[in-house]
């Protein structure tokens, strides 16, 4: 079985997100975790079960996933779940160094478990949960960008 794990804050999940594990889960892995991390170093608007929810929400229709919510080292975790490779996106430039410094820690604590990365569609290049966000708060539309649940979800937050 070749699985994967993909962690993230997901605060909250978006159509961005989703674009990542539809093309893994569906093209190149058997199975993908889709790992909510408690111990973020971020001040997150939703709670770690909100996360998880919201992120189960909106990956209904896929088969080989599964949403699970994780605190501690990320190596760790995906070995208790016989992953072989930790999945991450790669947007911008900007986002590379950040993550380049990430996998690179990562293979320092366990060798045996690669990084992979996906660079999204087009259309989601320039989405981020934070953008998200702060377009909902200023009372923008984010239909285009996440999924119904998540939108409710935002909406109800920040009444
Ligand atoms: P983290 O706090 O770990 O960066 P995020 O929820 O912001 O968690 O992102 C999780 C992963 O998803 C990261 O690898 C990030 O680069 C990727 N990601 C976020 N938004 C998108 C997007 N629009 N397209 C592709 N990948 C994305």
């Amino acid at each position: 079985m070749n699985i994967a794990v993909y962690p993230g804050t997901f605060d909250p999940f978006t159509n961005g997100h989703r674009d990542l594990v539809q093309r893994a889960a569906s093209n190149i892995f058997d199975k993908v975790y889709i790992c909510v991390a408690e111990n973020s170093r971020k001040d997150t608007l939703f709670s770690l079960d909100e996360r998880i929810e919201l992120a189960k929400r909106s990956l209904s229709e896929i088969e080989n996933i599964e949403v699970i919510g994780f605190n501690g080292l990320l190596v760790d975790f995906a070995k208790e779940l016989k992953a072989k490779v930790i999945l991450r996106g790669l947007r911008v430039v900007s986002d590379f160094e950040y993550e380049f410094q990430m996998s690179s820690m990562n293979k320092k604590l366990n060798n045996g478990i690669e990084s992979i990365f996906l660079t999204p569609s087009e259309s989601y290049a320039f989405l981020s949960s934070s953008l998200v966000k702060e377009i909902a708060e200023l009372g923008g539309d984010v239909s285009e960008f996440v999924s119904k649940e998540v939108k409710e979800a935002i909406q109800r937050k920040y009444k």
